[in-house]
């Protein structure tokens, strides 16, 4: 039992609360209410229906919203879709231009770049080094042709907040819709759509101990809004949305969304507290930082940045805790998270995060765990080599090749050579970028006799530095000047987005074979 890793990846997804597993659990056998919901012949549809409805209310209630403003949908992305897609293509002839941010989850981001492809005009604003989008830069970006502002309330990576009342008071003021993807901040903040001025407002169940697979978007009702629906078929949820409602999953979000209702006043300031305790077990670590305003966040958020320890070499470590770097699906992704980026972080930085994330499971117990054991492998990783990403004892990862795992745990050709006639050096990359990579080879008989490297990178580069310097022995100039790092790659099995650092690794070596002595071509 002590040996499953302590979840702490809450804004991914949460686990279902058990009251909401036994409701959508009546759902679905002969003895519940598995029937059609459009099926109002019989007793069935009508008792799945009114479920449903049930469940659109309490969906409602959570963000002050009327029932018939929820249209459900299969998450958080297709709400986002269809909000942007929805309304844009609604009223193209009109008003073509869109107003949204730089670190908004990729739903509507990609949405935007495929309005672009449909003549639409999209502004990206940046946030301020904080996270925050400033209401008065949203103002400055308005244009007399602008149709929609689309904003998150809480950032998914940094959890910091936007003010989204002040936004929303703004774009009614002129004539602006507004929509939000509030999918990380339902049940952890207060949402009135009423009272936010809120044309449109993505919302999903997993974020919040309910199911995946089941979201909403609610639409202003008073005056109506038009959309122009994604996908077409049966006609269901007013046509905007076909398709057989899925009694089970809109139950378990119903019953998920009414008890955060409850369950807030109580669930936010618990969080609250125990992030702060995992702060407070972190903060005063050399080189460690909190990304995003320290005080407009959401309670059950912490990113944090270590600078001088690789991020991917810090997750590989910290095995027995199941966290996320800067985005969901970074691990094995070559692209720093573009979030922390676009608040100016360092490509180096950027990579060097951690973003824990605790949920309505989560105990105090867990948090101080998860503290004393970030704090002991940053520790351990930095004492091992400054600037080195090598994890000596990384656990055998199923990620990478059983080749990368050996190198991983010795790392032959760590190190470097004294300075001597002999001697080549060369070196590639720097820290900023996250890949640095410094060779040195000694020369006999024109040939390569030793080679050593030091390295500061993913698990994969370094894999593969080392990999080079052994290959590398026994080759003489042109031989090393011909090497090419496809080699390394398919031997150690490297996934193509990690192949820009191995060209990192390539100029390290193309800089040595600039350097070779001449003189040493003639002995011998
Ligand atoms: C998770 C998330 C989404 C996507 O929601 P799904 O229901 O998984 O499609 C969209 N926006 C934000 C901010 C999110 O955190």
């Amino acid at each position: 039992m002590s040996s499953r890793p302590i979840y702490l990846d809450n804004a991914a997804t949460t686990a279902v609360d058990p009251r909401v597993i036994a409701a959508m659990s009546s759902c679905l056998g002969a003895d519940g209410d598995f029937a059609n919901p459009s099926s109002a012949n019989y007793v069935y549809g009508r008792e799945a229906s009114a479920r449903v409805e049930r469940a659109r209310a309490e969906v409602a209630a959570l963000v002050n919203a009327a029932p018939e403003q929820i249209l459900f949908t299969s998450g958080a992305t297709e709400a986002n879709n269809l909000a942007l897609l929805g309304a844009a293509r609604f009223h193209r002839d009109r008003s073509r231009h869109i107003v949204t941010s730089r670190t908004e989850h990729p739903a509507v981001l990609d949405a935007c770049r495929q309005l672009e492809r449909e003549g639409c005009v999209v502004t990206y604003l940046k946030p301020a080094p904080s996270g925050i989008v400033a209401v008065e830069q949203v103002a400055a970006a308005l244009r007399p042709d602008t149709l929609l502002v689309s904003l998150m309330q809480v950032n998914n990576e940094i959890g910091v907040i936007n003010d989204i009342g002040s936004i929303g008071r703004l774009c009614r003021g002129n004539g602006v819709l507004f929509h939000v993807d509030a999918a990380q901040s339902a049940g952890k903040l207060p949402i009135d759509v009423q009272r936010d001025a809120i044309d449109l407002l993505s919302l999903t169940a997993h974020k919040l101990h309910g199911p995946k697979g089941i979201g909403a978007l609610c639409v202003r009702r008073e005056p109506r809004l038009g959309l122009v629906p994604l996908q077409f078929g049966g006609g269901q949820e007013r046509g905007l949305r076909s398709g057989t409602l899925p009694t089970h999953q809109i139950v378990g979000f119903g019953t998920a969304y009414s008890i955060a209702r409850e369950a807030m006043s109580v669930d936010i300031p618990r969080i609250a507290g125990l992030r702060e305790q995992l702060w407070g077990a972190l903060a005063d670590i050399p080189g460690i930082e909190c990304n995003g305003d320290p005080v407009r966040r959401v309670a059950g958020i912490l990113s944090v940045t270590v600078d001088g320890v690789e991020g991917e070499t810090l997750l590989l470590a910290l095995a027995d805790l199941a966290v996320s770097s800067g985005s969901a699906c970074a691990s094995l992704h070559a692209e720093p998270s573009y979030v922390l980026r676009a608040l100016g972080r360092s490509d180096r930085l950027a990579q060097s995060t951690l973003r824990l994330s605790l949920g309505r499971f989560t105990t105090a117990r867990e948090v101080e765990q998860a503290g004393i054991r970030i704090r002991a492998e940053i520790v351990r990783l930095r004492a091992g080599e400054p600037r080195s990403g090598a994890c000596p004892d990384a656990p055998d990862d199923p990620r990478y090749s059983p080749e990368v795992r050996r190198r991983l745990h010795a790392l032959p050709g760590w190190g470097d050579l004294p300075d001597a006639a002999s001697v080549a050096r060369g070196r590639a990359g720097n820290l900023e970028q996250g890949t640095e990579v410094a060779f040195a080879v000694r020369i006999e008989r024109n040939r390569v006799a030793e080679a050593r490297f030091r390295a500061f990178g993913c698990p994969h580069a370094l894999a593969a530095a080392s990999w080079v310097a052994e290959a590398a022995l026994g080759l003489d100039c042109d031989q090393l000047a011909a090497w090419d790092w496809q080699e390394a790659a398919s031997v150690l099995g490297v996934p193509p987005a990690k192949f820009g650092r191995l060209l990192t690794l390539q100029d390290a070596i193309r800089a040595v074979v600039r350097n070779w002595p001449s003189t040493t071509g003639s002995t011998v």
